[in-house]
């Protein structure tokens, strides 16, 4: 059995996000609350009693707050059922909140060597000390399977790929503390259990491409990226100068869309995850929703438990 539940759906920022006076924003503070997300992050398990989180978002802390799969045993003055986090890009939305979890529980970060020369050349990630919390490389095409506390393997085998993506956007235009080994920014996993459960989780895509598509193709499961409508977006709603793609994302609708490059392909379920606070998806009774919808798209809620 593979559990799965979805702990943010939302891009960095969340809904709503603390500036925005955007429609989603306002009407997600108003008279919608059930608009209202927190950023990207998703929990697994084989059996339940152990989790991993692929991500840590800056709203972790409220994240598992809210969700009773991941407290600590009643009986334990001090635990915690999360093993580890599986990190799939430097970004402040998948690695902020890790901060959150320094209280002294010990667990393992999983990371391309990329990502952990950002945690690494950044000091205050080393209030995780590394006796306690361990640090493990993961590669490309290389599938790993994440510990239990005790040191067992957790019955998850999780495969890291390469996927079209950019570095975090506060490395742009610097020296990348990794090096520029043109690999290890972006990765999508493919998340399987030993009974031959699996699904896919690509929080970020900048483009699907054929090899991507042979990948999904047959999937029960996958959370795919979300992030903008459409790829100008954010400009044309004075929000931002930055395009879908300029931000390493694929745009929902168009050519060359999610919606469109994944039509036709055979995939159980397809969930849109890291969706922005501009996306008119977001509201349930837009146009674009309904063209997500009759496509065979679902925008799940923070907190969904999806069990294969
Ligand atoms: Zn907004």
């Amino acid at each position: 059995m593979l559990r799965v539940v979805v702990l943010g759906a939302a891009a960095g920022g969340g809904v709503p996000q603390w500036n925005c006076g955007c429609p989603i924003c306002r009407t997600a503070r108003t008279e919608h609350p059930e608009l209202r997300s927190t950023q990207a992050s998703i929990a697994i398990s084989a059996g339940g009693d152990h989790w991993f989180l692929i991500n840590a978002s800056p709203d972790l802390r409220q994240q598992l707050i809210e969700t009773p799969q991941l407290h600590p045993r009643a009986d334990q003055l001090r635990h915690s059922p999360i093993a580890g986090v599986i990190l799939t890009n430097g970004e402040i939305d998948a690695v902020a909140g890790l901060l959150s979890m320094r209280e002294g529980w010990p667990f393992t970060i999983y990371a391309h060597a990329k990502v952990l020369a950002i945690l690494k050349t950044n000091s205050i990630f080393n209030v995780l000390n590394e006796k306690n919390v361990r640090r493990q490389a993961i590669e490309e095409d290389q599938t790993f399977e994440p510990m239990l506390p005790d040191g067992s393997p957790c019955g998850i085998e999780i495969l890291p790929f390469a996927v079209a993506g950019k570095s975090a956007w506060y490395l742009e235009g610097k020296a990348h503390p990794g090096g520029d080994i043109g690999e290890g920014d972006t990765l999508g996993l493919r998340i399987g259990d030993k009974s031959g459960k699996y699904f896919y989780f690509l929080a970020a895509c900048a483009g699907v491409t054929d090899d991507l598509k042979a990948r999904l193709d047959g999937a029960p499961l996958i959370f795919f990226d979300g992030t903008v409508w459409r790829d100008d977006e954010l400009i044309a709603a004075g929000l931002s100068n930055k395009t879908g793609q300029g931000m390493g994302h694929i745009a929902m609708s168009g050519d060359g869309g999610a919606i469109e490059s994944l039509a036709g392909l055979d995939i159980g379920r397809k969930m849109f995850l890291h969706i922005n606070n501009s996306n008119p998806a977001l509201l349930r009774n837009s146009a674009e929703r309904k063209l997500a919808e009759r496509a065979g798209w679902q925008i799940p809620a923070d907190g969904t438990e999806i069990t294969l």
